[in-house]
């Protein structure tokens, strides 16, 4: 019903705390997208390559914000003096969609992480992600449409 594909990263901006901009986002969209670690020289040629204009101390400190917020986490590895940038996965969110509205509220704290866990100690898979929203109607599509005299 929603398509995630799209899904720009301002609520997970939002609500940490930061404004959305667009370099936020495209940063956020290169570390998340990309399937290793990766470092801040590399993040900046991306940009490059997708024609975006930024600089790379724009791209340092862009970084050190999203770490400050707990976005995105550092890996050190022994013999490369880069710093590495993971998205971090703990930190997504999940929304409460209104059908009546469309209304979409950010569920703050994510209910699967334990169940995650379990899950992957009795598969024995490397869980990767989950895609999570619940669909409803909100306190004023339900007084709507009792005033209208139908159930909801
Ligand atoms: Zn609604
Ligand atoms: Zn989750």
């Amino acid at each position: 019903m929603i398509s995630m594909n799209k899904y720009d990263f301002s609520d997970n901006l939002k609500s940490n705390g930061l404004k959305s901009t667009q370099h936020r986002i495209d940063i956020l969209n290169i570390i998340e997208k990309s399937s290793q670690p990766i470092a801040a020289d590399q993040i900046f040629q991306e940009m490059q390559k997708r024609g975006i204009t930024i600089n790379l101390s724009t791209v340092y400190r862009t970084l050190d914000t999203l770490y400050d917020k707990n976005l995105i986490t550092k890996l050190n590895i022994d013999g490369d003096n880069r710093t590495l940038f993971e998205f971090n996965r703990m930190l997504h969110t999940h929304h409460l969609v209104c059908l009546g509205c469309k209304k979409i509220t950010v569920i703050g704290r994510c209910p699967l992480i334990d169940y995650e866990k379990n899950l992957a100690k009795e598969t024995n898979y490397a869980i990767a992600g989950h895609k999570f929203d619940i669909y409803g109607y909100c306190p004023t599509c339900r007084q709507n449409s009792q005033a209208k005299g139908s159930k909801v």
